[in-house]
């Protein structure tokens, strides 16, 4: 199947709020017991995940009005284009929310989907979270695709080939500090007001490849892999899925959106955990809908998998 090759924002197969009635014939099911069982038995088990569960981690979202940054778009700060206008600005740009995702802690919701994946053979987790937390929370990595990359893994802009995962430094470099200044609650980090100029940073101080010496080192941010994609594709194209689990995301971002039209095609039973009511739009009657915060919520869900999860994310059995 033919996908695009960049993050975008549009909407394809979008759920109306007027199809799901919550007293009407249509209402999805919202028994944890009932879906327990289901998880219990389920083998191939398909999830997609969103801004949703890295928001009790208090990570931004970028979404809905106010979602910018010094009057910036952050989706046209991840265009190539951008980078190579003004590397130093996207650089600041990066380097900020690296150091916010590596303030950050997994919650329980990451750690919860982290043990399902270890005790299921056929669980395929693809998150558009760049944040890095399902990693760091111990997330299996034959088990999770990053569906628009991770602000950790970082690449030479030149497509040398070097590659760097998992890669910790805060700042990324020195000339990128103001980036990783941590500032009290009530005061406005410089760099994030518009009216305060950016320092400047000249291009040679930002993080170079270590393989060609040429190219500029950039976070491995919204171009989709074809090989990942592939990957994907072959798994779903296996056989029937069993369940498909909606975390966190409105899924109206491409491919995501995709994803859960063809578990639906391929016989899943969707569950949406989602404190949105209205993202439970579209469910059919043996779907399931838990409206709430997923590190609240998916704990509960996969219990009888996992065990009782407490707060550092660590299960005891039942
Ligand atoms: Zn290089």
């Amino acid at each position: 199947m033919r996908r695009s090759f960049f993050c975008s924002h549009r909407t394809l197969f979008p759920r109306s709020p007027e199809s799901y009635s919550p007293r009407g014939r249509m209402a999805p099911k919202t028994s944890i017991a009932e879906f327990r069982e289901l998880v219990n038995k389920s083998n191939r088990i398909l999830a997609v995940c969103g801004a949703g569960l890295s928001a009790a981690s208090g990570l931004p979202t970028f979404r809905g009005a106010g979602g910018l940054w010094r009057n910036h778009e952050p989706t046209s700060l991840a265009r190539p284009e951008a980078f190579a206008d003004d590397p130093a600005l996207v650089w600041l740009f990066y380097a900020w929310r690296k150091h916010m995702a590596l303030r950050a802690n997994p919650n329980r919701g990451h750690y919860a989907l982290a043990k399902l994946a270890m005790k299921k053979d056929n669980f395929l987790c693809l998150t558009q979270n760049v944040d890095g937390l399902s990693v760091r929370a111990g997330h299996p990595d034959s088990k999770l695709r990053l569906l628009h990359g991770s602000i950790l893994d970082l690449e030479c802009f030149n497509k040398c080939g070097y590659i760097d995962r998992l890669n910790l430094n805060d700042p990324p470099c020195p000339a990128l500090a103001a980036a990783s200044e941590d500032y009290p609650p009530d005061q406005t980090m410089p760099l994030l007001d518009p009216n305060v100029p950016t320092p400047k940073i000249k291009v040679q101080d930002l993080p170079h490849c270590p393989e060609c010496k040429t190219g500029l080192l950039r976070p491995v941010l919204c171009g989709l892999d074809d090989a990942m994609l592939k990957g994907i594709d072959d798994w779903i194209e296996q056989g029937p899925i069993d369940l498909m689990l909606e975390i966190g995301t409105s899924a109206t971002v491409f491919p995501a959106a995709g994803y859960m039209h063809e578990a639906q095609n391929r016989g899943a039973v969707v569950a949406v955990v989602n404190p949105d009511p209205d993202s439970a739009g579209g469910l059919m009657p043996d779907d399931f809908f838990f409206q709430g915060s997923a590190a609240e919520v998916l704990p509960q869900l996969f219990e009888g998998v996992i065990g009782k999860t407490d707060e550092n994310g660590d299960t005891a059995p039942n």
